[in-house]
């Protein structure tokens, strides 16, 4: 069962957790108990691939879903050659103890997919245990990489409808091209005048709208969400993790029951969350390091206990990490602080109040025992890139870069030489401009394909067909409205 981080008193099953996204006082849906992960059952899951092993570690928290289902939702995910690696999240040795998990070989080529892809299966069976037969609408706004990768998600889905909102002028040229050419009959996408605040508002106010949500009912419709803090997300990124440690078991980098460390690029925290589970499964883990960009409020945090949002935000060259507000941290919180409901509900409280608060010291003491956390700007992310391409000949993205940085940083000052998995969250190719001009400054000029041709041709690293075969598709979705027209838009996408 499932509770919430503000109310200890809720319980619902996980397909319930899953169809409500949110908990109705307005806390994360957690599990009552962490499920355990045996090493005698890593040893088995090491035998299987990634599909096995995801069938085995969902089924631990998704307990209301078949076995049927869940081996059902993870073939429509991550079957069917959707993901151009047959391994979905392989593991590559960089240098020494270094390994980089590429989490990025699905449709979209960003590691958002490795989520995105299995929830629409998640949550349509979620929602006809709960809701029965109604037709699902997912709302996003998006700053770039959700926005697409729920897109490829949900397209063609039976009974779902999914129409995304995008900041006419706040993403990539490559987003931007991912959006306007998406296929399948279900979806919609939208630019609006305004920026991603704008965009994430109006999503909102649409959201909870009562007379909105009285007229998607008389149509036999219902709203979902398919964002960051909705547990369909988290669970299924915990089992790339468990994988990861699989690949290095079975490739003879460590022995069963050898401990690693986990190094992530954050946001939102979902990612490196999704680890501090698999440890707490018993998956060994020793230390989570936690990497961010010039918008460091996680550095700070976990380093001193005190969350403080009041800080200058910056615009990267790293944008999904660019949060100054890291939603799933709550549940971290939660969990550290014995599952206390009062004080989690109280901190959320103070930083929705203040954007700021203090955890206590027993708290600050776990937090230290688990992670360590650093930051680094642009101008280290882009010699990052250019150093491990010229030095070990890999080229890793500009949020990858922060965190490769990140760990050389700790292990030099601590001389940890422990196996570390570094979790690749996108192609290079996502943001050519600014890796391109950390391999060779020189070949930055023209249009994003020439760029992506210039990067290739210098690398020798294939451009995914994902993004350079968007060339030659027909734009699909090419309105612009106001902020004012979202409700109109969504009326007339859904025909009611
Ligand atoms: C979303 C995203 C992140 C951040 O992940 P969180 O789960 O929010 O910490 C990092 N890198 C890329 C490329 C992303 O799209």
């Amino acid at each position: 069962m499932y509770t919430s981080t503000r109310d200890n008193s809720v319980r619902v099953t996980a397909a319930q957790a899953i169809a409500n996204g949110i908990s109705k006082d307005g806390g994360l849906f957690v599990p009552t108990e962490i499920p355990t992960l045996t090493l005698d059952e890593i040893k088995e899951l090491s035998a299987l691939d990634y599909q096995g092993r995801a069938v085995k570690v969902l089924g631990k928290y998704l307990s209301d879903f078949t076995h049927e289902e869940l081996v059902d939702c993870v073939s429509g995910a991550y079957g069917g050659g959707k993901f151009s690696s047959e391994k979905i999240a392989p593991v590559v040795k960089v240098d020494g103890s270094a390994y980089i998990q590429e989490l990025w070989h699905g449709p979209t080529c960003a590691f958002k997919d490795m989520a995105l892809q299995i929830l629409p299966h998640l949550l349509t069976r979620a929602a006809k245990k709960t809701v029965g037969d109604k037709q699902i609408v997912i709302l996003v706004a998006t700053s770039g990489d959700t926005g697409k990768a729920a897109l490829e998600g949900f397209k063609d889905v039976p009974n779902t409808k999914i129409l995304v909102f995008y900041p006419s002028d706040g993403v990539s040229v490559m987003q931007k091209l991912q959006m306007v050419t998406q296929e399948g009959e279900n979806v919609g996408v939208c630019a609006i005048k305004g920026n991603f605040d704008d965009a994430q508002s109006g999503v909102k106010a649409i959201f909870t709208d009562p007379d909105v949500a009285k007229l998607l009912d008389d149509n036999g419709m219902q709203f979902s969400s398919a964002n960051s803090i909705n547990w369909g997300r988290l669970a299924p990124q915990i089992v790339y993790y468990v994988s990861a440690y699989c690949d290095l078991v079975e490739q003879g980098a460590i022995k069963l029951g050898d401990k690693i460390n986990v190094a992530v690029p954050t946001g939102n925290f979902g990612n490196i969350l999704a680890a501090y589970y698999a440890k707490q499964m018993g998956l060994p883990v020793d230390k989570l390091i936690c990497a961010s960009n010039a918008n460091n409020v996680l550095t700070d945090f976990l380093g001193n206990g005190v969350y403080d949002r009041n800080r200058s935000f910056y615009t990267t060259i790293s944008p999904s990490m660019d949060i100054l507000i890291s939603s799933n941290l709550e549940r971290l919180l939660y969990i550290l602080s014995g599952g206390d409901d009062k004080k989690t509900a109280g901190y959320m409280a103070e930083l929705s109040k203040n954007g700021k608060y203090t955890v206590d010291a027993d708290i600050l003491a776990k937090i230290k025992a688990d992670f360590c956390a650093g930051c680094c700007d642009d101008e280290q992310t882009k010699t990052t890139i250019g150093e491990v391409y010229k030095e070990k000949n890999y080229l890793c993205d500009t949020h990858t870069a922060v965190a490769v940085k990140v760990y050389n940083e700790y292990r030099a000052a601590t001389g940890d030489e422990t196996a570390t998995v570094i979790a690749s969250t996108a192609s290079p190719f996502k943001f050519t401009a600014s890796v391109l001009s950390a391999v060779d400054a020189s070949l930055v000029k023209g249009e994003e394909y020439e760029m992506a041709k210039a990067l290739a041709d210098a690398t020798g690293v294939e451009c995914p067909v994902q993004l350079c075969g968007l060339e030659d598709r027909a734009v699909r979705f090419s309105t612009v409205i106001e902020k004012s027209e979202m409700q109109a838009a969504v009326y007339n996408m859904l025909g009611i």
